[in-house]
């Protein structure tokens, strides 16, 4: 092979930057740019050299592919059809490194008879070959990418989106369905499909082959899965005194928001609730947190046959209704207290919604009372996946107990009628006093004298739902990314979830324009438009529960995007391994609204939640991952609440999650109200839809460098770090509940030490293999002022700016380290590469195995947390690193079963045993790095 080099090599390298002086000779100026108009002189000299140039050129490719298809005939070095491992990588690196070595290498070659094959097997889908499969390298994809969101479009989605109630399963939710579909595949460049068109049952055929046979084919389909779910039919709540108080439980039409004409779309209730019809004295219970039930327990409270009265905040809604359940409560109301309002309240006097930025006060949190922590998605089909004929089991994550949720105008009665009955709320702690003392409200705890008469009736039944789905073949289609967002939305859901909907079509739509050009990712890209997220993530868990096999073959990462704009606050959370991915994209992209700024650092620009509580209440009152934003990466671990968990927690697939959030100085956000209206965007949430582009692209950005970086963009490095902080603060709960002299984790902290080395080694390995693998690529040569430039410029005048920033360093990984730097260097002169000779192609693809290899450890990195058992008294959850608290919901807990060992079961022999399982499954992690 080697003796043919120089047959193939020197012809263009004779051009390189050694031969500088043409530009001299012909008096003619370096080809800095592309605007510069060509004379009729230059046009005729340049258009000469040019017929002598595409001559030779001709020749010497020519020469080398019949060099090529006779000389090499084995499969393994084929230079277009290499079906073995590395077949991907090496396409995906010849389209987007060789672009000028190899010009004939377009999509007739790249993996034509591959797709050829797949036809036979899979039928009536279209797929086609994208024309002018050229390469696009990662970094200009990234720019053309960029340019494509804005403010307008997005806005433009999100009103589409926003005009209909579209609660999961109901009819509007299917149309919903349909038109993403058709969206997406408008902007991906498809034929637009009919509705029942690419529509499947999910265990169908053509779903389980979309998937597990169709990495290869572009296409957009709808999968159908059916599980439990209820829908309100009738609810009251009525004080019993004479006259009777009958709560409204009912949001106002304003004059100001059309939309809330549309509030009866979806009455007040509590998602995947009971029915019941309870009567009996009732008691107020804080936040209604395990502990606060266990305090009111300890003081005499007796909450057999009670109703609860709680309010939201602190925990997911539904353990407030389990730890009721458990004191023996029969009905719970949970209301809105305009306490967790942070500063845009009446009492600082700014006027309701909407003429003002506070409350409006007959807005009530609908939402999902699962037992999410147990397990979340189809309450009947726990593990397995919801298909149509699905074997069922009964109860399961529901509670047994009805409950509503209120508003805080309708609690108002009933907190005045508790007054100077019981405990005064105060003496139980600053966080038992709510915001209601502005109308006239002092919080006691009961219990009442007159009996509360509460009605919850609901249709539980099977209801389909529909995730839309979508495939962009990647070169390598056993190396997926998966980005996803919830559709489903409790009313109309400008913020929850349809602002991440409209960011996430901002995101198809750069693809789409990326596919126009040629592009073609390296790895495998899913959309997905998850259904009834907020019944308890169900869209989600019950396709990953479907797929969980391939997923853990061939998912890298998953990306979650929920609610993409509700307030300023930019946040993210992600497992430790690709925190810096998030956090340099978010530090990379500037925010619309002030350029000198970046994403990133508008973290607490409407002031931090934690802050503000600590101020206010002296404590925190929820989730303990301040510690984990402060000292590790600046991006915390992620709980439960959003569609990430089957995939990290069930499946351990490196997930993250992001977008714009609230802080305390921010407008008040009408969680699952009628009122997360479009309007309410438009006037308050994100005036001007900033925020919606910027985080679309902060998503692209972190999804485009997922699926084109040759090394996966994982840290494990930074994860070994992190787990130090996690042993730290076990150590600290050990020492706080006084029994760390009982419990010796020096084995767990050395096997965190182990993994730390050993993916510092692995560090070295991965560069050093990059190192190897730029070395071998055709090294661009500099063509200022040469032979080729004035030719490349002349004949380029338009594709020029494009062209030059193709040839600019094609594969950099050192992104996910760099802490400010510019997303793209300015367009560099044009550069030509070298033909890669048959030789060094073998030594290419001899070091993109090894980066295979690389990526694969890198891969399965976060499985490694995976415990067979699954944790304790919720065995779904198999993720040791990290879950949602057992009482907490939506707040992680790191190494929840160790820390759980101490906080809820005081039990140093378990917390020991956890420690040793732990210990076991890091130290086989930090094996397989250096294996
Ligand atoms: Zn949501």
């Amino acid at each position: 092979m080697t003796s043919h080099r120089e047959a193939t090599e020197p012809r263009l390298s004779d051009y390189d930057e050694k031969n500088v002086g043409i530009e001299q000779i012909d008096g003619l100026p370096a080809p800095t740019t592309s605007t510069r108009p060509a004379t009729p002189r230059r046009h005729f000299q340049v258009a000469r050299r040019f017929i002598l140039f595409s001559l030779l050129t001709f020749l010497a490719l020519n020469q080398f592919t019949k060099l090529l298809s006779g000389g090499v005939s084995s499969s393994d070095t084929s230079f277009y059809n290499d079906q073995t491992e590395v077949g991907g990588y090496w396409r995906g690196v010849a389209t987007k490194g060789l672009r000028y070595a190899v010009p004939r290498f377009d999509t007739a070659n790249i993996g034509g008879e591959h797709h050829h094959d797949h036809d036979r097997h899979h039928h009536g889908h279209e797929h086609r070959h994208l024309p002018g499969h050229t390469s696009i390298p990662p970094k200009v994809a990234e720019k053309i990418f960029l340019d494509v969101p804005n403010n307008q479009s997005v806005s433009e989605a999100l009103r589409r989106y926003t005009s209909y109630a579209h609660p999961a399963g109901s009819g509007w939710d299917f149309v919903s369905a349909v038109n993403l579909k058709n969206e997406w595949e408008q902007a991906l460049g498809l034929r637009s499909s009919g509705p029942e068109e690419h529509l499947y049952d999910a265990g169908s055929h053509e779903s389980q082959q979309r998937i597990k046979g169709g990495m290869d084919k572009m296409g957009v389909w709808i999968d159908t899965y059916y599980p439990v779910m209820n829908k309100p039919v009738h609810a009251s709540v009525t004080l019993l005194t004479d006259p009777p108080f009958h709560a409204k439980l009912r949001e106002d039409i304003l004059p100001g928001d059309e939309d809330s004409q549309l509030r009866d779309e979806v009455p007040v209730f509590h998602g995947l609730s009971v029915s019941g019809d309870v009567s009996g004295k009732y008691v107020y219970a804080g936040y209604g947190r395990k502990q606060d039930f266990d305090l009111l327990q300890e003081k005499g409270i007796d909450f057999t046959g009670k109703i609860v009265l709680v309010k939201y905040g602190a925990c997911f809604r539904g353990l407030k209704i389990k730890a009721a359940q458990e004191a023996g409560a029969v009905g719970v109301i949970i209301f809105t207290d305009p306490e967790e309002d942070g500063e845009s309240t009446e009492e600082n006097g700014y006027k309701p919604y909407p003429e003002g930025p506070a409350r409006q006060p007959s807005s009530v949190q609908r939402g999902s009372v699962q037992f999410i922590s147990k397990y979340p998605g189809d309450p009947s089909t726990p593990g397995e996946p919801a298909y149509k004929n699905a074997t069922r089991l009964e109860g399961g994550n529901q509670p047994s107990i009805p409950s509503l949720p209120m508003s805080y105008e309708d609690v108002i009665p009933l907190l005045k009628a508790l007054e100077g009955k019981g405990i005064h709320a105060g003496d139980l702690g600053k966080d038992w006093v709510g915001g209601l003392g502005f109308h006239g409200v002092d919080y006691f705890v009961g219990p009442s004298e007159a009996d509360l008469h509460l009605v919850n009736d609901v249709n539980t039944r099977v209801i389909p739902i529909w995730n839309t789905m979508a495939v962009i073949p990647g070169h390598i289609t056993d190396e997926v990314v998966i980005f996803g967002n919830h559709r489903d939305a409790w009313v109309l859901g400008a913020s929850d979830p349809n602002s991440g909907t409209a960011s996430q079509y901002e995101i198809v739509r750069g693809l789409g324009a990326l596919l126009k050009k040629g592009w073609k990712p390296l790895r495998t890209i899913v959309l997905a438009s998850w259904d009834a997220e907020e019944y308890g993530l169900i869209g989600s868990t019950e396709w990953a529960e479907d797929f969980g096999e391939w997923l853990q073959e061939n998912a890298v990462v998953y990306l979650n995007m929920d609610s993409s704009a509700s307030g300023s606050n930019f946040h993210a959370s992600a497992s430790p391994s690709l925190a810096n991915l998030l956090k340099s994209a978010a530090q990379q992209v500037e925010s619309s609204l002030d350029s000198s700024r970046s994403v990133y650092s508008t973290k607490y620009d409407a002031g931090s939640w934690e802050a503000w509580q600590l101020e206010k209440a002296g404590s925190l009152t929820g989730d303990y991952d301040v510690w984990a934003a402060e000292k590790g990466s600046g991006v915390g671990p992620l709980g439960s609440g959003s569609d990430f968990t089957p995939f990290l927690q069930r499946f351990g697939i490196a997930s993250s999650d992001m977008g714009y959030g609230g802080g305390p100085k921010d407008p008040v956000y009408h969680y699952h109200s009628i009122y997360d209206s479009f309007t309410w965007q438009q006037k308050y949430g994100d005036v001007g839809f900033h925020r919606h582009t910027d985080a679309a692209k902060v998503m692209g950005l972190v999804l485009l460098r997922a699926a084109d970086s040759i090394i996966l963009p994982l840290n494990t490095t930074q994860y070994g770090q992190d787990l130090a902080y996690y042993l730290e603060k076990v150590e600290d709960i050990a020492k706080d509940s006084k029994l760390e002299s009982k419990i010796d984790l020096s084995s767990l902290s050395k096997a965190i030490d182990s993994v730390r080395g050993a993916s510092t080694n692995l560090d070295i390995e991965r560069h050093a293999a990059l190192e190897k693998l730029r070395e071998l690529l055709p090294r661009p040569g500099h063509l200022k002022g040469s032979f080729f430039g004035n030719i490349h410029s002349w004949c380029n005048a338009e594709a020029h700016k494009d062209k030059a920033l193709a040839s600019m360093q094609v594969w950099d990984d050192s992104k996910e380290q760099v802490e400010e730097s510019a997303l793209v260097a300015p367009p560099q002169l044009p550069h030509l590469p070298r033909l890669p000779s048959p030789g060094k192609v073998k030594d290419i693809k001899a070091v993109l195995k090894e980066i295979r290899g690389i990526n694969k450890k890198l891969q399965y990195f976060e499985s490694g947390f995976l415990s067979e058992k699954g944790i304790k008294d919720r065995e779904w959850y198999r993720h040791k690193g990290t879950a949602p608290g057992l009482w907490l919901g939506y707040g992680a807990t790191t190494f929840p079963a160790l820390t759980e060992a101490f906080t809820i079961d005081h039990d140093p022999a378990l917390a020991q045993k956890e420690a040793e399982e732990l210990t076991d499954l890091i130290s086989k992690m930090a094996q397989r790095l250096s294996a």
